[in-house]
């Protein structure tokens, strides 16, 4: 084992753990390569302790004085960047220059929250003669963060940063698959300054994640994973009635029109569906093809031939998540469905222990397939053929999820007609990942989100703060008294 076993990190301390632990494989050969506490119920109140008794002397700091720990930590991430990068291809298996691309976007969500004093100032107006009217943000107290496995190290910095910023004290809960990068966090987080008790970790799987739903002692929850879970998780929050944000999974429509650029679209669309072996709840994972545009399906088959398992195109998250991939390919082609490339049984020289399937496409999928519907998450894409853009419309209105959509025209018209009549919270001209750079949000909609609002950027702070309206008169000739 690579690594020794990790703690919990709670009150400052590595350590709290309840004695179950669940191996960590490496998915770039299947190699187990540390542990991970699975936490009781006991183990999280011990951590809400903690975050509790953080939450005076944190939450009464000046904006300006706590921001200081995040302009160091955002330059410990550049500090340590490659060794950063290095520890995600390692536990969650994608290639190191995504891995990169994934810190370079941590430090981004960093930079954001740097920006918080300068943005969530509050509002003051006169609201009657020599009566005014102040509202100003306060920090919820004690929040939870729910991480899923496929980005260790930006998901925890999409909520870490600005809730504790804003004077939040808060519990982390990662990915049981990909623990490291998390406790990573902690240590850079510690190094820049941040008192004890601020961030805690609590590792396991749906024991501490019920438990901290259910913690009477913690006042938001934010989650970040499947819809299945989302659903659970905002359920049980809400029922002890704590503020919760569940971001779940998608299905993403690229519509293709013919008069798309062919090279444009054909390297968007396959970078959009290999990109983190399509781990990614903005992959590209279907594709409605309007009309006549077989030179541009034709393009991207190439494209995809040139993204290869092991060099790059990164490993699949588990055995499980692998034959759970292939199934879905096996299960359309006896379907009907016309497979163009064929992902299955990839041998990675070398990595023979490793979790790959290579990038994979199949035509004539119809809207009524399993593949067409549900949450693939690898390197597949299923083209559906349609006459017109209102029946591909029609296909993505019908999907359950509504995270992200594109358009691939050169037609400014067209490509505006289908931005406004699609069912997603991103969409993407002629760009396969639309992925809202800060200070825009990102969120989703249908079942890829419950709860208002969107989990960074600007429209977080409100879900991180609490408002208060203070209505002050000090001169007694002001006689308006309009409430008596
Ligand atoms: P997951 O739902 O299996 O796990 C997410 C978290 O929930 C983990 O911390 C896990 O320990 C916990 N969990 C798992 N099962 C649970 C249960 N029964 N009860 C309580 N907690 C449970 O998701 P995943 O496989 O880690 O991540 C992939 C999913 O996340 C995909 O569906 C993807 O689309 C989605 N995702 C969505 C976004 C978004 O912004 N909408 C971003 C990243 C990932």
């Amino acid at each position: 084992m690579k690594y020794t076993s990790l703690s919990n990190f709670i009150k400052g301390t590595y350590g709290y753990s309840n004695g179950e632990y669940l191996d960590v494989f490496s998915p770039l050969n299947g190699e187990v390569i540390s542990q991970v506490p699975l936490s009781s119920a006991a183990v999280v109140d011990e951590a809400v302790t903690g975050a509790m008794q953080a939450f005076p002397a944190w939450s009464e700091l000046p904006i300006k004085e706590r921001v200081q720990v995040f302009y160091r930590y955002r330059n410990l991430l550049e500090k340590y960047f490659e060794e950063l990068a290095a520890l995600i291809s390692e536990e969650n298996g994608k290639t190191l220059d995504e891995s990169r691309a994934e810190v370079s976007v941590s430090i981004e969500m960093v930079e954001f929250a740097t920006s918080l004093p300068q943005l969530c100032i509050g509002e003051i107006e006169e609201v009657s003669r020599g009566v005014e009217c102040r509202s100003t943000r306060y920090p919820i107290g004690v929040v939870a963060s729910i991480t899923p496995f496929n980005f260790p190290n930006m998901v925890p910095n999409w909520t870490i940063p600005n809730a504790i910023t804003l004077g939040n004290t808060m519990i982390l809960k990662p990915s049981e698959q990909v623990p490291l990068s998390s406790n990573r966090i902690t240590e850079l987080l510690t190094e820049a300054g941040l008192p004890e008790g601020v961030l805690n970790i609590v590792h396991g799987g749906r024991e501490a994640v019920e438990a901290i739903c259910d913690h009477p002692g913690i006042d938001a929850v934010s989650f970040v994973g499947s819809t299945k879970v989302a659903k659970i998780v905002y359920q049980r929050a809400a029922a002890s009635f704590k503020r919760a944000l569940c971001l779940g999974g998608a299905k993403n429509h690229l519509i293709v029109l013919p008069d798309a650029n062919e090279e444009m679209t054909a390297s968007n669309v396959a970078a959009s569906m290999a990109g983190c072996a399509g781990q990614r709840c903005m992959a590209a994972s279907a594709m409605v093809a309007v009309g006549e545009v077989d030179s541009i399906i034709d393009r991207l088959c190439e494209e995809a031939k040139k993204i290869i398992p092991g060099k790059n195109l990164g490993a699949i998250i588990s055995t499980q998540a692998k034959e759970r991939i292939e199934g879905y390919i096996t299960e359309a082609v006896a379907e009907g469905a016309r497979i163009l490339v064929d992902g299955r049984n990839i041998r990675v020289k070398g990595s023979e222990g490793g979790y790959y399937i290579g990038p994979t496409i199949i035509d004539q999928v119809t809207p009524d397939m399993k593949i067409a519907k549900e949450e693939v998450f690898g390197p597949v894409l299923a083209i559906m053929r349609v006459s017109t853009v209102d029946e591909a419309l029609q296909i993505e209105n019908s999907s359950v999820y509504g995270n992200a959509a594109s358009v691939f025209t050169q037609s400014g018209s067209l490509a505006n007609y289908v931005a406004e009549r699609v069912s997603a919270g991103m969409i993407g001209v002629n760009i396969g990942v639309p992925v809202p750079r800060e200070p825009f949000s990102f969120g989703g909609w249908n079942e890829s989100k419950f709860g208002s609002g969107d989990i960074t950027g600007k429209s977080s702070i409100e879900f991180w703060t609490k408002l208060k309206k203070t209505t002050t008169k000090w001169n007694p000739e002001a006689r308006t008294n309009w409430m008596s």
